[in-house]
């Protein structure tokens, strides 16, 4: 039996926030709005929200800023929302930290599903799993936890499944839809751009040395592969 998850969401248009509400409210979480960014801050830090699904377009504090102040102590879940068009926002924000996006419009249906897809994610760290180590980088599956030469190596969850999926297979070669497909589960619209932002952040994690590759390789035109011990 597992608490409900609570939900912050974060939006500045009341029909489109009820929307939001009542939609992963029927869906069995527990939601709490805010409707700009400094109460999204407050209300991130006192309430501890499970998920967060974050509007970009906010009066005041807009909502890159609110992914940045709030990556810099958690590594709750992130959804953001954004304008249709704004595909540089959208990659800002996934290199920013969060795990996921969706475009305005977009249907109550998908955002639910989603956000269930990023739970799924994060709480696979139920499963039973197992110890995965190429040279100094080690795995620890169940516990969601990697180390570099014993070092903690702090992996948002879409990172960290990104990273999964490769050292699962070493010297596999994964195209960037294969690493989108990992990450939704279901074949959404997506941008295969959101792949380079993440394994971006994740190289910038786990290289040893800035600006090498050693264990992720970028497969030129294709994908990418994590590189065989
Ligand atoms: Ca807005």
């Amino acid at each position: 039996m597992t608490a409900m998850k609570s939900i912050l969401v974060v939006e500045d248009e009341p029909e489109i926030a009820r929307v939001i509400r009542d939609y992963l409210q029927a869906a069995g979480f527990t939601v709490s709005v805010a409707t700009d960014g400094e109460s999204a801050l407050q209300s991130a830090r006192t309430s501890r929200p499970d998920l967060v699904v974050l509007d970009l377009g906010l009066p005041g504090r807009d909502g890159l800023d609110v992914t940045r102040e709030l990556r810099r102590t958690s590594d709750v879940p992130i959804v953001v929302v954004t304008a249709r068009g704004d595909e540089a926002d959208r990659i800002v924000g996934l290199e920013l930290g969060a795990d996921d996006y969706v475009v305005k419009p977009f249907s109550p249906k998908e955002l639910v599903a989603r956000v269930r897809a990023l739970f799924r994610r994060v709480d696979g760290r139920d499963e039973p799993g197992d110890l995965i180590r190429v040279a100094d980088l080690e795995i620890d599956v169940p516990r969601m936890r990697v180390t570099i030469d014993d070092r903690p190596v702090e992996l948002t969850a879409s990172e960290f499944q990104l990273l999964l999926a490769m050292a699962r297979e070493p010297g596999r070669v994964f195209t960037r839809g294969q690493l989108l497909d990992v990450l939704h589960g279901v074949a959404f619209e997506s941008y295969e751009r959101a792949i380079d932002a993440h394994v971006k952040n994740l190289r910038r994690k786990i290289e040893p040395e800035p600006g090498t590759t050693r264990y992720v390789q970028t497969v030129y035109g294709v994908g990418y592969r994590f590189a065989g011990a």
